[in-house]
């Protein structure tokens, strides 16, 4: 039997009214679980918002001195409204939100399931600039078990936004709750923030590492079984 569940992001987030905290000291702020949107985010079309890109792009292009006029360069403004928002920001649209597939648990498996290693891209919400990492994510069955690639295409759809690591984090381990309707979930993401090591402090080496325990994740014995299996 295969269960079809597609959840609101605001269902989601009406779970964790209340949530929120702050990071402070650094540049870097986050507030809130939800991805911040206006109200009336939807009410362009996609094509309407890449042809206003498109123009205030090339304006920005235009106010830095480069000639558009410029073989290489006339196409960029279109190019880059294009890829913002049929690619690396396609995640801000709750159209794109991947289909989700639950099968029953038949293999009786009650151990922990760890997809490791699933590579992303994503922007730095404060600089517009890529974070590259990987994402292990981890759940315990509660009856239901999801396809793997559904696994891989939550993260990605979660990174193609502008975002901030803690919250990509915390929306990845919500929405895996709450399709697969349990707390037993884990998110530990791994990543390099351009912001970072190519500009600012310019630190090539450093990476970032948040995580997410829920349920019987989290206990030192769990954190450490998924740990060492991280470790393979
Ligand atoms: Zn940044």
């Amino acid at each position: 039997m295969i269960t079809e569940v597609i959840l609101k992001e605001k269902e989601v987030s009406e779970k964790l009214n209340g949530f929120s905290y702050q990071e402070v000291g650094d540049d870097h702020l986050f507030t809130g679980l939800e991805t911040p949107m206006k109200q009336d985010a939807f009410k362009l079309s996609d094509q309407e918002k890449k042809d206003k890109i498109e123009s205030l792009f090339s304006e920005i292009m235009d106010v830095m001195g480069l000639d558009l006029t410029d073989d290489s360069l006339q196409g960029t403004p279109k190019r880059v409204a294009k890829m913002y928002i049929d690619e690396i920001f396609s995640g801000l649209n709750p159209a794109n939100k991947p289909k989700v597939a639950l099968f029953d648990n038949k293999y009786q498996y009650n151990q922990m399931l760890v997809e490791k290693n699933i590579t992303f891209y994503s922007n730095c919400e404060h600089h517009f600039v890529p974070i590259i990492g990987k994402a292990h994510v981890a759940y315990i069955s509660s009856g239901k078990v999801i396809g793997l690639s559904k696994l891989n295409r939550i993260v990605q759809y979660y990174a193609k936004r502008p975002q901030v690591q803690e919250r990509l984090t915390n929306q990845i381990a919500e929405e895996l709750k709450a399709i697969l309707d349990t707390e037993d979930v884990a998110v530990i993401i791994d990543a390099k923030h351009l912001c970072v090591s190519s500009r600012g402090i310019k630190d090539d080496t450093s990476s970032t590492v948040t995580s997410y325990f829920g349920g019987k994740f989290n206990n030192q014995e769990k954190i450490a079984e998924l740990q060492n299996t991280l470790n393979y």
